[in-house]
């Protein structure tokens, strides 16, 4: 099938046309400056990138605009939106209710709105992507995919906070955690390498995905049962601009010096922050690589704290599992880091981890990065969120 993948944000508009079971792109883009004044930028593989401003007070425009792109005579690569089968759209969050991807109809927006509370940054950007295009193609089967959905399977003791339990009961605090079609994706090929897609039983997997944003995810029997992100996305791992799991007390502590308010509290943990706050350098992690390498202590600091947190997680959930089967690698930096995942690797010999320095180094793309006599494979697996989200798009519609 012929799926068009939208990932919509406040300002931006992020899609891209392909095929379901083969994973063909036959095009992809980006609308940007959305509410402001509108650019699309349209890639077509084997020809040049197509720019053009477009006014895009909401939206509509951008949905419009990409449906020119995609059709028009000279950039497009349908003849007409007959040719598209169906809409699978990224959702972030999901809360309670969603544990799959689900066919977009009114039950399925109501519920979209319901957890605007937990995602109020991404949902209503999500659901304005969904309104255009059922505004601009009316007849379209639309699916949502949510960002949380695969970490539902989390048990209780993973997911509950030591909070009040009355916040659970009454107000969703739980940790529902994110980058879930990336997990899924990377967890699914995994389970593939290893011979073990068709029986999951008893397969132990740590997936990764390191990037601006990063978690890490503990995966047993094919299902996710612990995850570093939260109720939203700031919690777990140090990441580009956010500040990871901290001392709630800080928080406080903080606003009282400086008297920030709490949106300002936020503001610096969510955009200044994490390898950025430390190093003061970037929250890009080759800017950081770069200063490292000059010499600057606190860009290396930064990296240090990156390397060790993810190796805690990793250790972490060995002992949650009892036990390692593989380590999954993802994202701008878990898939383009050898040093990183050098780093993050050592000292974990003592459970059976043993990189391979060479493979390691010239890895590109899908590769075992591990010796021969590694108890656990560790595998870097490039994540293709927009792939996943075209099957099971095309799986719930050929359903209906
Ligand atoms: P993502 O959010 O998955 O697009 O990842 C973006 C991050 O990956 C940025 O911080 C990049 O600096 C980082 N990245 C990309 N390529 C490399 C590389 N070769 N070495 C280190 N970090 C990289």
């Amino acid at each position: 099938m012929k799926i068009l993948v939208i990932n919509a944000g406040s300002s931006s508009l992020k899609y891209q046309l392909m095929d379901s079971v083969t994973g063909e792109v036959f095009s992809k883009g980006l609308c940007e400056r959305i509410g402001i004044d509108g650019r699309i930028t349209h890639r077509v593989p084997g020809r040049d990138n197509w720019v053009s401003d477009i006014p895009m007070p909401t939206h509509n425009e951008a949905i419009s605009a990409v449906i020119e792109a995609l059709t028009d005579a000279e950039h497009g690569v349908v003849k007409t939106v007959d040719e598209i089968d169906a809409i699978g759209h990224r959702v972030l969050h999901g809360g309670m209710a969603f544990t799959d991807s689900c066919i977009i109809d009114d039950a399925c927006i109501a519920a979209i709105e319901k957890c605007i509370p937990l995602g109020p940054l991404h949902n209503p950007a999500n659901l304005m992507g969904i309104r255009a295009c059922q505004k601009l193609m009316p007849t379209k089967k639309q699916v949502a995919v949510f960002d949380t959905a695969f970490h539902m399977t989390m048990p209780p003791e993973a997911y509950i906070y030591a909070i009040p339990y009355e916040y659970y009961e009454k107000n969703d605090v739980r940790r529902y955690g994110f980058h879930g079609t990336s997990h899924r994706y990377i967890s699914q090929r995994c389970l593939e390498l290893l011979g073990r897609s068709e029986n999951p039983e008893g397969t132990k997997i740590v997936t990764c995905h390191l990037g601006n944003g990063s978690s890490c995810a503990a995966i047993k029997d094919g299902k996710c049962v612990d995850t570093t992100m939260g109720l939203g996305p700031l919690a777990g791992l140090p990441m580009g601009t956010r500040c990871g799991d901290i001392d709630a007390t800080i928080i406080e502590y903080l606003m009282g010096i400086y008297g920030y308010d709490i949106k300002e509290m936020l503001n610096i943990l969510n955009k200044k922050s994490g390898v950025l706050g430390i190093s003061g350098v970037s929250s890009d992690f080759r800017d950081l690589a770069a200063a490292a390498y000059e010499g600057n202590e606190r860009a290396t600091l930064a990296l240090d704290k990156f390397n060790y947190e993810v190796k805690k997680v990793i250790g972490e959930y060995a002992a949650a599992m009892g036990g390692v089967d593989a380590i999954v690698f993802t994202a701008g930096v878990g898939e383009n880091s050898p040093v990183l995942r050098e780093k993050m690797t050592s000292g974990l010999e003592f459970m059976g981890v043993e990189l391979d320095k060479e493979k390691n180094a010239n890895c590109h793309g899908e590769e075992l990065i591990s010796t021969e006599n590694s108890k656990v494979k560790v595998y870097v697996i490039p994540t293709n969120e927009e792939l996943m989200i075209a099957m099971d798009t095309a799986r719930l519609v050929g359903e209906n």
